[in-house]
């Protein structure tokens, strides 16, 4: 549950230019309407210019049923790695034509699992060879395009990339991708309210990349916790079929449809972690690119998550091994706390041998130690190192288990949101 900004690049697709300035537009237009700050009503809604399929009439005011299928198209890399070769199975019938184009290049009734893999000039499918360096793989009914073990809604484009490798993006309406992220990314057993806010931080995470792609870009954003966790609608896990989405996902995306977090008329980077241990982190600690609205904020709503508090041990002889800035160092003599933890601020610390000193920070020995947040303390013992912490994830944004903590104490979705991006605005682009 961690995350990261992506920026990728790739191969071209113009459709998204045309998209991204009407995104601009829609997010300007958009600013204005707010969100009822005070409780659930429904938030006003803003025509958006984006192209939309007809929207169904609705009898009945009380349960309205809500489309997913109604929203933007999201490109999503299910390779995040790229792959020599990947298995693709279709569950019905299909066509195969070039990416962005409607021309055929072949048809079945349905594809047994067959390899995808690259060829000097092209794609291999089975034993299907196609000149070309993309494909679009466009099923008669959704969802029904298996890659690997994964199974997904819409359509799935495959690249051969520049080094040979192949690639598979899934093109799918933006709400049912987020339908999947919400229990991909948030156990089932959460509070509704917390799942809710969850929609809203990944919807607008999501149109943030969408928005902010490259222009020569394939995909929009990862399906792994580079992005966000994205898994579809049924994935296998050692063997076992597990679904990817479920009712009380579709709802929390429907419930919140269209809502997404803004600051000063423009979409921000919705970073969120999974626990931030008492205080969340100011973005810009981690974030080159945070917006000025991911401030430091207390929360203690996470203490049930097992992580609110943790401790590890490193031993002494392993550290510097494994500490590559420190590797100047011949020994280690001290080490000094000079930031954090806690204050908003990622631990910093001081390291010397008695002669050198090296300063490193929370977030480089995370990583280089396997910690699970970059705030924490050192305490030199005889042996060993200990290293005692608090949260999981970076901190940045909301905080998933403080999210669980204050939809358990009767917060609203909204409320939530407001409280760990405070000064964003909540608006609804109506797609
Ligand atoms: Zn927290």
């Amino acid at each position: 549950m961690t995350h990261r900004s992506n920026r990728h690049s790739g191969e071209g697709g113009k459709s998204l230019g045309v998209w991204l300035a009407l995104t601009a537009l829609m997010i300007c237009a958009a600013f204005v309407f707010k969100v009822d700050s005070r409780n659930d009503t429904p938030p006003m809604q803003v025509k958006s210019p984006l192209p939309t399929r007809p929207v169904k009439k609705v009898k009945s005011v009380e349960s309205p049923p809500v489309d997913l299928s109604v929203s933007p198209l999201i490109r999503v890399n299910v390779t995040p790695g790229g792959s020599d070769s990947l298995n693709l199975e279709i569950r019905g019938p299909y066509s195969i034509r070039l990416v962005g184009s409607s021309k055929e290049l072949s048809k079945g009734t349905e594809l047994k699992t067959v390899k995808v893999q690259s060829t000097a000039t092209g794609l291999k499918l089975g034993k299907s060879t196609f000149s070309t360096t993309r494909l679009e793989i466009v099923p008669g009914k959704s969802p029904a395009v298996r890659i690997n073990d994964h199974l997904y809604r819409g359509t799935v484009r495959l690249f051969r990339r520049t080094d040979g490798q192949v690639s598979a993006v899934n093109v799918l309406p933006l709400e049912e991708y987020l339908a999947s992220v919400v229990d991909s990314e948030m156990p089932a057993a959460f509070p509704p309210a917390a799942r809710q806010a969850q929609a809203i931080v990944s919807r607008t995470y999501a149109l943030y990349q969408m928005a902010h792609a490259d222009p020569a870009a394939v995909f929009d954003l990862y399906s792994s916790q580079r992005s966000q966790k994205y898994l579809g609608v049924e994935y296998t896990d050692s063997g076992r079929r597990l679904a990817g989405e479920s009712e009380s996902s579709r709802k929390a995306v429907a419930d919140t449809r269209g809502v997404v977090c803004a600051h000063r008329g423009q979409l921000f980077s919705t970073y969120y972690s999974a626990t931030c241990g008492g205080q969340t982190t100011t973005g810009t600690e981690i974030f080159p690119d945070a917006a000025p609205v991911i401030k430091s904020v207390p929360c203690d709503w996470c203490r049930d998550s097992e992580y609110f508090r943790w401790t590890a041990q490193v031993e002494r002889r392993d550290f510097l091994k494994k500490t590559q800035p420190t590797g100047s160092l011949s020994t280690l003599t001290s080490i000094q706390q000079t930031a954090g933890p806690g204050g908003g601020v990622i631990s910093r610390f001081r390291l010397t041998d008695g002669k050198k000193s090296a300063d490193v920070t929370g977030v480089q020995l995370r990583d280089q130690l396997a910690l699970r947040s970059p705030h924490f303390t050192l305490t030199m013992q005889k042996d060993q190192i200990h290293a005692a912490g608090r949260g999981h994830g970076h901190g940045v944004g909301l905080c998933q288990w403080g999210a669980r903590g204050q939809a358990q104490a009767g917060k609203t979705a909204y409320e939530i949101v407001r409280h760990y991006y405070p000064g964003a605005e909540l608006v609804v682009i109506d797609y």
